[in-house]
């Protein structure tokens, strides 16, 4: 009888020790949901939510693709949308660039990038997303001609119908795209100063292994002194090390991705005690091989260990799925509750570039929902 006492008593204790420091998971982790009015899936899509990672051109959909061409006369080498949904199968983040830089190169007129950005505002209209931080990568169209104000006003001029008539708040983010040098990346900051109001900061994306934070630390630091603030894509393929580059060198506010800072317990301890916010893409991670199952998705594993989560569905036109589906596709994998939806609905705003007021206001609509459906 002592020894099962004493079995029962170690394994509370390491229960105890295993549990994550609940400072931004106050709720309870397991809940039955049979008495929630909501199905899960209805829950998450209409659970008021933002969007932080969102490649503005990783949401042209091939339909959109084939009537920009037609009207824009230009062949693609596809003949049909099935046909290019069949080559969405990619082993790695750069077979998926690839056919990403292929389909944005129908792109050339204002209307062409209002289109695209109104088709992705009608759909996260759709799953109650209040407000989104997009991304967009000038030097995709400027490498190819088009003017740089040509790709902004298509994109901002959306984003405030957008707000004005969907309700959606916004903010832009301009990246730069890692595998060309700093030098054209400067050129794209220049380009940039004349809307440097309406842009709030830079970002780093395209192929990450080879391309450390630390090739464009000039152009970052020179970015901050013109008042933008800074993210940067890290640790999705490229190791630990590119998130403390993208921390000490770029002075990011928010890491995009960033699942391979697990691998290196300092950095996670540095993240959690920062709340520096990463901005988590299931689905991309998935289709990009990152991870072989959505079941390994290590979501549980980061918020234990306080780590500042938050769903986003990155280039949702090639990955299967908007911002609703990426956090339906984690929730049925690994079965989580509506307490932990809530919770990352409210690190969505959280992580935010929104003011105290408005994520406090934000906030507020995420508690309303859930008391009424909980
Ligand atoms: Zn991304």
């Amino acid at each position: 009888m002592t020894l099962v006492i004493a079995v029962m008593f170690l394994s509370k204790k390491i229960i105890e020790q295993n549990l994550p420091n609940l400072n931004s998971f106050k709720l309870p982790l397991m809940k039955n949901n049979i008495m929630s009015k909501l199905s899960r899936k209805e829950f998450i899509y209409q659970i008021p939510k933002a969007e932080l990672h969102l490649h503005i051109e990783g949401s042209f959909e091939p339909e959109l693709m084939f009537e920009i061409a037609k009207r824009n006369e230009l062949k693609i080498r596809f003949k049909s949308v099935e046909e290019v949904k069949e080559a969405y199968k990619f082993n790695n983040l750069q077979e998926f660039l690839d056919i990403y830089y292929e389909g944005a190169g129908v792109l050339i007129h204002e209307n062409d990038f209002y289109d695209m950005t109104w088709a992705y505002l009608e759909k996260i209209h759709a799953e109650n997303v209040l407000h989104t931080e997009i991304f967009f990568d000038p030097q995709t169209h400027t490498e190819r001609g088009i003017a740089f104000e040509t790709v902004f006003n298509g994109v901002y001029n959306a984003l405030q119908d957008g707000e004005e008539k969907l309700g959606i708040s916004f903010e832009i983010i301009m990246c730069f795209l890692r595998h060309l040098d700093e030098a054209s990346a400067f050129k794209t900051l220049e380009s940039a100063l004349p809307f440097k109001d309406q842009i709030i900061g830079v970002g780093l994306d395209s192929g990450e292994l080879g391309n450390p934070p630390s090739k464009f630390k000039n152009v970052f630091a020179k970015a901050i002194e013109e008042g933008f603030l800074t993210v940067a894509h890290a640790g999705e393929e490229g190791p630990a090390e590119y998130v403390w580059e993208a921390l000490d060198l770029l002075n990011v506010t928010r890491i995009d991705h960033g699942n391979r800072s697990l691998e290196d317990s300092k950095l996670v301890e540095r993240l959690a005690e920062e709340q520096m916010p990463l901005t988590l893409c299931p689905l991309s991670n998935l289709k990009l091989c990152v991870i072989k199952d959505m079941k390994d998705y290590p979501l549980l594993d980061m918020m234990f260990k306080n780590l500042m989560c938050t769903i986003n569905s990155d280039d949702p036109a090639y990955f299967g799925g908007y911002l609703s589906a990426n956090y339906l596709a984690v929730a049925e994998a690994l079965d989580l509750d509506n307490e932990i939806i809530y919770q990352l609905a409210k690190n969505s705003f959280e992580a935010s570039y929104l003011s105290d007021e408005e994520k406090d206001a934000m906030i507020q609509k995420v508690d309303d929902f859930y008391l009424e459906n909980q």
